[in-house]
């Protein structure tokens, strides 16, 4: 399993029919991210049983209320809890100016260091890096500067095929099988070639999350063959022209980028207050890509 997506909130502009503003929780391997915070989303993280220390990355996709109005509770939180490890931030240009703004007036110095990491309006940048993933972003079409995310695995190494290698290897000829490199003993005696003692790796994984923003054709080719992939879909077709005008998606739309794109499933979510049925909107992406899912709030997508 190399992604686990937890679903924090899923509604757009204002709380409505038990559902809350965005906010969802990334693990790729041992890194953690909170991908937008929303009012609310330090009680839905603790609702979903999130640890706080766990939270060491955040991303925010732009400076519309529902997308980050609970972030500086959050960051209030941690100080008062006591956090000493460092917190990174990726957020547009003017969230660094808010968030001190705030701990100015309420004369808080935190606990603890933010790295903020401001991205480009209008640029595709890979803010995160490890020895594991990347993160980056791609601009997206709102009525503000919007950036979507991109997780990435990084491609994998090759696997030791267990069944044929029976002599016991340093870490370090492992290491050499695995980069492709033949190990001899200490006389020089050939003990394993790669290309028979190894498998090929396991493929690595994508997830994409889409915030706010008009339907962009053009994304299919950056997303091609992502395995997951979240996109709003604030409306259904029938209101296609108010989705336009406030630079919002519809599901068709967004089953639309799914399907082109190749994706191996579809989040829908930022739904509209007007629905309290969420099933117009489900079955709208499904008659053009089946492997659509809803944003549920406390709902787990794996890859
Ligand atoms: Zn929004
Ligand atoms: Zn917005």
């Amino acid at each position: 399993m190399a992604f686990e997506l937890k679903i924090l909130g899923s509604n757009s502009a204002a709380f409505a029919h038990n559902r809350n503003h965005t906010s969802q929780f990334l693990r790729v391997q041992n890194t953690y991210f909170l991908i937008d915070c929303g009012e609310g989303t330090q009680l839905l993280l603790k609702k979903n049983k999130v640890k706080l220390s766990k939270i060491n990355n955040i991303v925010i996709s732009h400076l519309h209320g529902d997308h980050y109005y609970g972030l500086i509770g959050l960051l209030s939180t941690l100080h008062l809890f006591g956090r000493k490890t460092k917190l990174r931030l990726f957020g547009p240009p003017g969230l660094k100016e808010i968030i001190s703004i705030q701990l100015k007036y309420s004369t808080t110095t935190l606990s603890y260091d933010i790295e903020f990491t401001e991205w480009i309006p209008g640029e595709s940048q890979e803010i995160y890096e490890d020895q594991h993933i990347t993160v980056t972003t791609f601009p997206l079409n709102h009525r503000i500067p919007c950036s979507g995310f991109l997780f990435r695995e990084k491609p994998k190494k090759r696997r030791i095929n267990k069944r044929l290698v029976t002599k016991i290897l340093t870490p370090l000829q492992i290491n050499e099988l695995k980069n492709k490199r033949d190990v001899y003993d200490m006389s020089g005696k050939l003990l394993y070639e790669w290309k028979t003692a190894t498998l090929p790796p396991y493929s690595s994984h994508a997830y994409a999350f889409c915030s706010d923003t008009k339907y962009i054709p053009e994304l299919s080719e950056l997303l091609n063959n992502v395995n997951l992939i979240y996109h709003e879909a604030t409306f259904t077709e029938d209101m296609s022209e108010r989705a336009a005008l406030t630079y919002h998606s519809t599901a068709k739309q967004a089953a639309e980028l799914a399907k082109n794109a190749n994706v191996g499933k579809l989040i829908l979510g930022h739904f509209s207050t007007r629905f309290k049925d969420l099933n117009p909107i489900l079955e709208e992406a499904r008659t053009v890509f089946e492997n659509s899912e809803l944003a549920i709030e406390g709902a787990v997508f794996n890859t």
